[in-house]
């Protein structure tokens, strides 16, 4: 039973007073109920007592002169009273028994002590009813001189104290298996901690602050050796997952670091530090106390510690399976799987107000520096933009993991604005003996008040990332719904381009190359078609970019060439020869380590001259992946294959990759021979021609629909031309009669 059930709590004395205080310092007395109801028994009795201490405390007398008024003051006062010297013949024979039988069968209270006394000897009870009801004593009131009373007075005392204890340790026994068993439901090691301090606090009956810390580790998530409060209650709640030191408070960390060191509790008057060991998961329980822990409550404790440490070990255990499932290994963010529980924790209205967005960052070409220096350098890497990314955004955005080379962070607009983000990546990162700079591309979905599953969010800035990836002059794209519906129609093609492709549906079709002097044909461009059911052709414009980025481009890439190499061929035996043939050819092909066999490979099995082959490849190939791209075609061109930049003029190339690429030709973009009427942009087709000079190489003017355009393209000095106004380009068969014709 707990005495907070009694109405009126003043007169509880819980603590075990010991014999140290002066008659001063008494703080407490023994309350006596005397229930009589004669009145001066009453008066003796107090007269009698009066001078009596026992165990250092006087005897506090309350009077109650019927069995009724007894049981009022009893349910009221409960456990506090210590003795009850009780009359048994009051306003019945049996009053008194009836007053032991209510309190002990009712109120269920046993602490204190009944002296029953009865004016005759026949009133006396059975002994039935001595045991039934916990009777220290039953004498009749003549028996009851001053120095009899005393006695049995100071042997009940020790009794009711010997009962209190033990239904005090009984409470605190009953609290720990409570508060333990609390514990064990609780699965993190913060809900752990604070529970710990809380529940010692409840068990010493005080309302104290305190912290649990523990040394860092794979529990912490931090790979440094410091102190880290794991829990905490009362003042100390803000400085959760704080390294000690944080605390401010010059006795807390020493002491709980000599706890930790010296693997033993810390007591004093004014605060405890409590050694907490299981299977070597350790910790130093700190408690800020009003004043200092009783003999029994040190007790208590320690038994209260060892049942939970097995709690605090599982827990940690908990812990650290929860890590392997949600966290990064490498960098400790949390990792896709908790990214994404992140995310469907969000409340979107809040988020909406707040502004929030979620962006993923992509390391651009991270693949290289695993590759070429190594998967250290590659982790050293990761790390160091980690460590950037929680320097700049700290706890004000959240943070994960989502792939080798991408993460994903959460927080609001004006935290991530592109340009901000961008900027954190301008310095290079160190990694090991490496100063490596890196690019990044941006992939933005905003958080929107529908309610958007986790997984799907990161969908959205997954298909704003790839979006990004394919626009040359922005590093970053917001996510908007058309996206996705354009992805769901990009998908459909790719199924439905894969099947033709294997079904031989593609076509290569050629554009005549004439000599702007002699309007001679020089060669040909093949160009890929994909004819559709109806009839029509999907432009190669529409439909290489999806096998670009299905990948499908090496199988069909390959095949043009072979197709190219094969035409050529038939094109020699049929008395064509000197003609040339222009590919084009995508960045994936470049990435494919087979490229310049498979290349070699058309060339000789179809027994053409490699100079008759030309590759065409856009200034974005070049300058997206420059290295691969320069070593590929160099090799090549020591093999004897032409090269040309395409859609010159269009893109970004700088003169110092021009320079260093083994070209024949620039392909002046049709966008500038449009524009060749006088007052236009006419001076960048001249620049480009006078560029082409200077570098040695040959240019030819794409897109030649009319005839001053051919005129001003001769004037400036370009070689070769191709367009509508020679030739459209056509099937392979309609290119042989056009030969003919031309002969
Ligand atoms: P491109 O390499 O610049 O090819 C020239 C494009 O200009 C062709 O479009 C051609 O039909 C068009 N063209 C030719 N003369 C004129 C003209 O006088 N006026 C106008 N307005 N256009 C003209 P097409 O065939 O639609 O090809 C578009 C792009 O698709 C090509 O641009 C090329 O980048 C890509 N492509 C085509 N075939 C292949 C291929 O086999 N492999 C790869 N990787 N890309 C290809
Ligand atoms: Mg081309
Ligand atoms: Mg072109």
């Amino acid at each position: 039973m707990s005495s907070t059930q009694y109405e009126n709590d003043e007169l509880v004395f819980l603590e075990e007073e010991t014999g140290q205080q002066s008659e001063d310092e008494v703080l407490h007395s023994w309350n006596v109920l005397v229930v009589d109801d004669d009145e001066e028994i009453h008066s003796v009795t107090k007269l009698a007592l009066s001078d009596l201490i026992v165990a250092d405390r006087r005897l506090e007398f309350h009077h109650a002169y019927s069995g009724k008024e007894a049981l009022e003051f009893i349910r009221k006062h409960g456990p506090s009273i210590a003795i009850i010297l009780l009359d048994v013949v009051m306003e019945t024979d049996d009053a008194g028994l009836i007053v032991a039988k209510k309190m002990r069968e009712e109120l269920g209270l046993v602490e204190p002590r009944i002296i029953l006394r009865t004016g005759q000897p026949g009133y006396a009870p059975e002994e039935s009813v001595i045991k039934q009801y916990d009777i220290n004593d039953y004498k009749t009131k003549t028996e009851l001189t001053r120095s009899k009373l005393v006695t049995t007075i100071i042997a009940s005392i020790r009794s009711y104290q010997q009962i209190l204890t033990i239904n005090q340790s009984r409470i605190g026994l009953e609290k720990i298996i409570a508060s333990s068993a609390n514990l064990f439901e609780e699965h993190s090691v913060k809900g752990f901690c604070e529970g710990v301090v809380t529940q010692i606090s409840s068990l010493v009956g005080l309302d104290a602050g305190g912290v649990v810390c523990a040394r860092a580790g794979s529990v912490l998530d931090k790979d440094d050796d410091g102190v880290y409060v794991l829990g905490a209650a009362g003042e100390f709640a803000s400085y959760i997952n704080q390294k000690l030191e944080n605390l401010h408070n010059d006795r807390i960390v020493y002491y709980v670091t000599q706890c930790l060191k010296q693997r033993q509790h810390v007591y004093t008057p004014d605060f405890t530090v409590l050694y907490l060991n299981s299977s070597g998961y350790e910790a130093a329980v700190y408690l800020q106390l009003s004043h200092e822990i009783s003999e029994v409550h040190k007790q208590l404790i320690e038994v209260f510690l060892s049942s939970i440490s097995v709690g605090y070990e599982n827990v940690n255990l908990f812990h650290q399976l929860r890590n392997a499932a949600f966290r990064d290994w490498l960098t400790k963010l949390p990792n896709r799987n908790e990214f994404i529980n992140m995310l469907d924790a969000i409340r979107p209205v809040e988020a909406v107000r707040a502004k929030t967005v979620l962006v993923l960052i992509d390391i651009n070409h991270f693949s290289d520096v695993n590759d070429g220096l190594g998967q250290d350098a590659g982790n050293l890497l990761l790390l160091a933009v980690t460590e950037r990314l929680e320097e700049t955004f700290a706890d004000r955005v959240k943070m994960g993991r989502i792939g080798a080379d991408v993460f994903g962070l959460l927080g609001t607009e004006s935290d991530l604005q592109p340009d901000l983000v961008t900027k954190l990546f301008m310095s290079p990162f160190k990694a090991g003996d490496h100063l490596l700079p890196v690019n990044i591309t941006l992939g933005y979905a905003a958080i929107t008040e529908d309610k958007c599953t986790g997984i799907n969010r990161l969908k959205q800035a997954n298909i704003a990332l790839n979006r990004a990836k394919k626009n040359p002059t922005s590093n970053f794209e917001f996510y908007a719904p058309e996206m996705e519906e354009k992805t769901t129609w990009r998908l459909d093609m790719i199924r439905q381009l894969r099947n033709d492709f294997a079904d031989r549906r593609l076509q290569v079709w050629y554009q005549p190359q004439v000599d702007l002097v002699t309007e001679k044909i020089v060669g040909m461009e093949a160009l890929l078609r994909w004819p559709t059911s109806d009839g029509g052709f999907i432009s190669p414009g529409v439909f290489v970019p999806l096998a670009e980025y299905s990948g499908l481009i090496l199988d069909i890439g390959a095949w043009v060439l072979d197709e190219a190499c094969k035409h050529l061929s038939i094109l020699a035996s049929k008395g064509f020869s000197s003609l040339r043939v222009a590919v084009n050819i995508s960045m994936p092909q470049f990435r494919d380590l087979q490229f310049v066999e498979m290349v070699k490979d058309s060339v000789n099995r179809h027994k053409i001259e490699p100079a008759a082959l030309e590759l065409e490849i856009t200034e974005s190939v070049v300058m997206d992946e420059p290295q691969i791209v320069i070593d590929s075609l160099t090799e090549l061109k020591k093999f004897g294959v032409k090269i040309a930049i395409d859609d010159f003029g269009t893109g970004f190339s700088s003169m110092n990759y021009l320079q260093k690429l083994p070209l024949d030709r620039l392909k002046v973009d049709r966008s500038f021979i449009h524009e060749v009427e006088p007052g236009s942009q006419a001076f960048i087709a001249e620049t480009i021609v006078t560029l082409g000079k200077k570098l040695g190489l040959q240019t030819i003017a794409e897109g030649v629909e009319k005839r001053e355009q051919a005129s001003f393209m001769l004037k400036l000095g370009c070689d070769e031309a191709q367009g509508f106004m020679y030739a459209k380009p056509m099937p392979f068969e309609d290119l042989v009669n056009f030969l003919h014709g031309q002969k």
